[in-house]
């Protein structure tokens, strides 16, 4: 048996399930990441957990959450002469404003190049001094201290045409964000696991301090998760909530001090504006002022702006967990991951595209 297999073993989920299925008591829980939302489709558990226990897709997924704002101003950035846009490939085929995607800028002549790391995108500005390269920094904080590394690699490299666009949102403020909404009927939360490895687990204290709701922080394979579940029915059971780390083998209750530092070296927090949710306080990350360099809306000229959100679809709706991605009208009709209206059908780690993928009708 080897580390992973051991966490998918169905000999050992079957006890964990009929554990849930005898406590009786159900709980109405969201799934911050979308890590989670793709493992528990995958793996099956989505169908075998009793019905009582539902399942909500939460703002975990980093391509999802970018704001229409953000996206018009990287399409603005993308059609500026000398300038050559680095993405992950996530975000090519997210609709902009009036339609048009980086795919379909990148169709019409724009310099965009998928990369797979930001350092890739250091490696084009080398190879391009004469253009401004732009880093495209959407993502948690799992996301964050690796820019922020590359930042200070382009800054050590005396590198001048290197610049990000920091869009980079932050996971405890959009939670304490949901938890303040009356429309929200979460009780309890299973807590991402790549973001926990960086923050810690004490992170989300307020969750049970402030607002009385059970988390779990917990790794993503079934076992993992069926776990999670045991410990929100206990704590619900007991009404004695408090955020419990399931995922002791990769996350700290202090988190990763190191990528801590590097994040609070070159970012300071700020007000960003969430998909679907509203500017959120606190919740993104702005250069320093000794970086501010790098800053490629102030590089380019470019601000944030007002645009028309995209007709018709719900993905705000289905962020905050208010509606399952099939009861969009638009779902699998007019919206398919081949033709997607939605951020949410693009994303390997949106709802709707596992909706979509794992055939989910109810
Ligand atoms: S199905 Fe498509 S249009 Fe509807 S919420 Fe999801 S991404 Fe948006």
């Amino acid at each position: 048996m080897d580390f992973f297999s051991g966490f998918r073993d169905p000999a050992i989920a079957r006890p964990l399930l009929e554990k849930i299925r005898a406590a009786g008591r159900g709980v109405r829980f969201m799934e911050v990441c979308g890590t989670h939302t793709v493992a528990i489709f995958q793996s099956g558990l989505h169908s075998l957990l009793p019905e009582n226990i539902v399942h909500l897709t939460g703002p975990g997924c980093p391509v999802c959450v970018t704001h229409d704002a953000e996206v018009a101003a990287y399409m603005e950035a993308a059609g500026k002469d000398g300038v050559i846009m680095a993405t992950f490939g996530d975000l090519m085929k997210v609709p902009g404003p009036g339609g048009g995607s980086l795919k379909s800028a990148q169709a019409d002549g724009a310099r965009v190049k998928v990369v797979y790391s930001p350092p890739d995108a250091l490696k084009i500005a080398h190879e391009n001094p004469n253009d401004t390269v732009v880093f495209i920094g959407v993502g948690f904080e799992t996301t964050a201290p690796g820019i922020a590394a590359t930042v200070k690699m382009a800054e050590a490299q005396g590198l001048s045409n290197f610049k990000v666009l920091s869009f980079h949102k932050l996971v405890p403020p959009a939670l304490r964000a949901l938890l303040s909404d009356p429309e929200m009927a979460v009780e309890a939360f299973i807590l991402p696991g790549h973001v926990s490895a960086v923050i810690g687990a004490r992170a989300y204290d307020f969750l049970a301090e402030e607002f009385k709701t059970p988390a779990v922080v917990a790794g993503f394979e079934p076992l993992d998760i069926l776990q999670a579940l045991i410990l929100l029915q206990e704590m619900l059971e007991k009404g004695e909530p408090a955020v419990l780390n399931q995922y002791t083998r990769v996350v700290a209750d202090e988190g990763n001090r190191k990528a801590q530092a590097l994040m609070a070296d070159v970012f300071e927090t700020c007000d960003a504006r969430w998909r679907g949710i509203g500017v959120i306080p606190g919740s993104g990350l702005a250069f320093r002022g000794e970086y501010e360099r790098f800053d490629a809306m102030k590089a380019l000229g470019i601000e944030l702006r007002d645009v028309p959100p995209l007709p018709g679809c719900r993905c705000g709706d289905v962020l905050k967990g208010k509606l399952p991605p099939n009861k969009c009208p638009l779902f699998k009709k007019v919206c398919t991951p081949a033709k997607p209206v939605g951020p949410c059908m693009v994303s390997t780690e949106g709802s709707c595209a596992a909706y979509f993928k794992y055939n989910l009708e109810s």
